[in-house]
């Protein structure tokens, strides 16, 4: 994966934005359901072992939060300590499918829109999965006043949020309605890469919701947050403190978008699953149409890839994204993309030396100085590692990426961050 070049506060990426052609379509056999679909607690089983389920029904129950079974099956057995791939774990349900087939399947709710959205299950993934609703009431504690639409891909994941607005233009429309409704917002502003000014749809939408379209600069990690909100609206947010206090904004994913709008025109949310596969290459992508809970090796199978050539899978984009540690692992609401990296592509490090070039400092989005923070926290000196911002560093990867001697960076910040957390802990 060196598709990108070097630029000043990030890295660049010059290739045009398309979809990709074919969208295969996975009914799997089963699924597999973590019990926290977001990072809130783990939710209550309400069907047990033998049980049949039809999709629409709850299957699990929290304060605030559903899970609802995609499709009709029998639930085949509640697996223990499944790893969630933003680090945690929790119990999972297994159910049979008894379908042959995708198609939309309605779904109404028992009540008004939030209610429906609450039943539905409805997550934001941006740095991490979050309800919908938890986001909602940190908007209305915050008083947001207005919505940026995030529509920018972390790079590879590409071609799926153009496929929305190529191809799901209608759903879209429905889930921006519904956003305004239900955040109580005038002002929506939709952000999308340059490439997108070929759309017509694009335009259509401005004119017939009244929202703001900007277009900005394919550069990476221009997707995150804290970088977005600093590009559109020109201000940073300090440590401990949330987008919405700082600026009255709440960001939400295209991908929410497009469920809110399934929702909105009655059918059953993430029943139609829509990932992008990335066989090694940016350039070797397909579209695979299935439902949450799916599994990855399903998936693959289905697309004739080998999976004793791959090395490792890597979910939500390959700079910033997770690796798994099985092919097991089921397709989960937040998820976009899936890279494969094959045993032939595989990067080791190894142990190597600072040559002090500085391009970690120049590529840098949040003018933070890594070379420091990788020698204080190999040197275990956790008074500097703070000194240097340590806390402020959006795990992006963009350092890794240009160090031409190698050296993972941002795995040292993350165990920096850890010791400091665990240090603060036993204070
Ligand atoms: S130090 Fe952190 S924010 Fe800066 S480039 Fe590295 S990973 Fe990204
Ligand atoms: S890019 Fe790598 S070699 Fe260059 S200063 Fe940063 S850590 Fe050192």
């Amino acid at each position: 994966m060196r598709d990108l070049t070097f630029s000043s506060g990030g890295l660049k990426f010059d290739y045009l934005v398309t979809y990709p052609e074919r969208t295969k379509t996975v009914p799997p056999k089963k699924i597999i359901l973590p019990l926290k679909q977001d990072i809130s607690k783990e939710l209550n089983l309400v069907v047990s072992k033998g049980a049949s389920v039809k999709a629409g029904d709850v299957i699990a129950e929290g304060n605030e939060a559903f899970l609802i079974s995609p499709i009709d099956g029998k639930v085949i057995q509640i697996i223990e300590n499944v790893q969630t791939h933003w680090g945690d774990t929790c119990r999972a349900i297994e159910i049979e499918s008894f379908e042959k087939n995708i198609f939309p399947r309605d779904f109404r709710g028992d009540g008004g829109i939030l209610k429906n959205l609450i039943q539905a299950g409805i997550i934001d993934y941006q740095e991490v999965p979050r309800s919908l609703f938890s986001k909602l009431v940190l908007a209305q504690k915050s008083k947001v006043n207005t919505i940026i639409i995030n529509g920018l891909e972390e790079i590879i994941s590409h071609g799926k949020y153009y496929y929305y607005l190529a191809k799901q233009i209608s759903i879209i429309e429905q889930g921006i309605k519904s956003i305004k409704e239900i955040f109580n917002v005038d002002k929506v502003i939709l952000a999308l890469y340059n490439d997108y000014k070929t759309l017509d749809n694009v335009y259509d939408l401005k004119d017939l919701l009244d929202i703001d379209i900007v277009f900005l600069k394919k550069k990476y990690p221009q997707h995150h947050s804290n970088i977005l909100v600093r590009t559109i609206l020109k201000k940073d947010i300090p440590l401990g403190k949330t987008i919405e206090e700082v600026a009255q904004v709440s960001i939400i994913n295209l991908e929410t978008i497009y469920h809110l709008g399934i929702l909105a025109s009655g059918f059953l949310p993430y029943r139609d699953k829509v990932v992008t596969v990335i066989k090694g290459d940016i350039k070797d992508t397909e579209l695979v149409e299935t439902v949450i809970g799916a599994s990855i090796k399903e998936i693959l199978e289905s697309l004739n890839v080998k999976i004793d050539n791959i090395s490792k899978i890597v979910v939500n984009g390959c700079i910033g994204g997770s690796a798994l540690t099985t092919f097991e692992y089921p397709i989960t609401k937040d998820m976009t993309s899936i890279f494969l990296i094959y045993k032939d592509s595989e990067v080791y490090f190894e142990d190597s030396v600072c040559i002090k070039c500085g391009l970690c400092v120049d590529v840098c989005p949040m003018n933070l100085m890594p070379l420091f923070l990788y020698g204080y926290a190999q040197s275990n000196i956790w008074d500097f590692v703070e000194k240097f911002n340590v806390q402020s560093c959006i795990e992006c990867g963009c350092c890794a990426y240009v160090c031409p001697v190698n050296i993972p960076i941002p795995q040292w910040i993350k165990y920096a961050k850890a010791n400091l957390k665990n240090k603060r802990s036993d204070t």
